[in-house]
């Protein structure tokens, strides 16, 4: 890696995986792209939509890039509301992505999936082959994208590589649009307000990751040799598997009394839909997966960061 493209730079993952990305390899140039003309983020930044292939081509061409993380994407409740334009960003603007890729060739793309692929047709605790039949648009432009990335592996040898992500917790950026905010929200609530009311039922249990683990999966799996990898976008990574009561339990543990309710909207639904503990032997196996911190960790540097954030 000589050069790497961020697209979506400037949402939830991005915001920490550029800085990550430049940290840890100091000799390569990581370029931080996503819609902002003018965001005010350390250069290089440039805007690009994805939705239009001749901004990707000429930020690659500007830079010579060699590497994408491509993170440009509405999330689940984002893409229920504005079912068209996620279709648009997901699976055309990876395409433009990969089609670039093809021209330019890349030397690596990789794209995050999402537990999103999955459906309520699948039982508990799925592999990446499990059947996967998603009921919301953003589930599935991401089994389109699953399948486009390992197209064009398999057809123009383009080594396209990704993880279904879980749930991130994290406390850099607020995360919006997506179906697990709640286990973001919640943190910022109770640190700042002492309530929170739950768009989900306190039963509700999803998987989750916290933000350093899923950059370290997304860096690692970048890294992995090809001949160890038998997926190309589809690795389930697992860590963390809590509903809402346990995670307002644990809050309540460390800040003294929190006022947690449960009002459950449209969201539900999609949480309904999907698993809530996946099965990563894969990614262990093949490129070294493992998760660092469980929840009582991921709760006590929530509270303590966000805590230092309010003073
Ligand atoms: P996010 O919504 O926080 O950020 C996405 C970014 O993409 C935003 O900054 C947005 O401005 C940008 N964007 C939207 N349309 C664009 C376009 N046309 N061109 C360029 N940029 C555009 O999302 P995130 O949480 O950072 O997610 C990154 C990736 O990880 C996505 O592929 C998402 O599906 C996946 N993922 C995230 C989670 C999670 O919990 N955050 C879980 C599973 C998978």
């Amino acid at each position: 890696m000589d050069t790497i493209l961020v697209t979506g730079a400037l949402g939830q993952i991005g915001s920490e995986l550029t800085p990550t990305l430049r940290n840890r390899y100091d000799k390569v140039e990581v370029v931080a792209s996503d819609l902002d003309p003018d965001p005010g983020v350390s250069p290089p930044y440039e805007p690009v939509d994805v939705t239009d292939r001749s901004q990707i081509e000429s930020v690659v061409e500007e830079y010579d890039v060699d590497t994408v993380f491509h993170l440009a994407a509405l999330l689940s409740a984002a893409g229920e509301q504005n079912p068209g334009r996620a279709f648009e960003v997901n699976v055309e603007g990876l395409h433009n992505v990969l089609e670039v890729g093809r021209e330019y060739g890349l030397n690596r793309i990789v794209v995050p999936s999402s537990i999103a692929v999955y459906g309520p047709a699948t039982p508990d605790n799925p592999s990446e082959r499990t059947i996967r039949t998603p009921t919301t648009m953003y589930g599935i432009t991401k089994v389109l994208a699953e399948n486009l990335g390992t197209y064009y592996h398999q057809q123009y040898d383009l080594d396209v590589r990704g993880i279904r992500l879980p749930g991130i917790v994290s406390h850099e950026t607020r995360p919006d649009g997506g179906t697990t905010d709640y286990a973001v929200d919640a943190f910022y609530e109770a640190v700042d307000e002492g309530e929170y009311t739950y768009f989900v039922r306190e039963d509700t249990r999803l998987p989750m990751v916290y933000m350093s683990d899923a950059i370290d999966a997304l860096i690692d799996l970048a890294g992995a040799d090809e001949s160890d990898l038998r997926f190309q976008c589809e690795y389930n990574i697992s860590a963390l598997s809590f509903t809402a009561s346990e995670l307002s339990d644990r809050i309540e543990e460390r800040i003294g009394r929190f006022d947690a309710r449960y009002e459950p909207d449209e969201r539900q639904s999609i949480a309904d839909s999907w698993p809530s503990t996946l099965d990563d032997t894969a990614a262990r196996t093949d490129w070294g997966w493992s998760a660092e911190y469980d929840l009582d960790r991921v709760v006590d540097e929530m509270v303590q960061n966000l805590q230092r954030g309010a003073e």
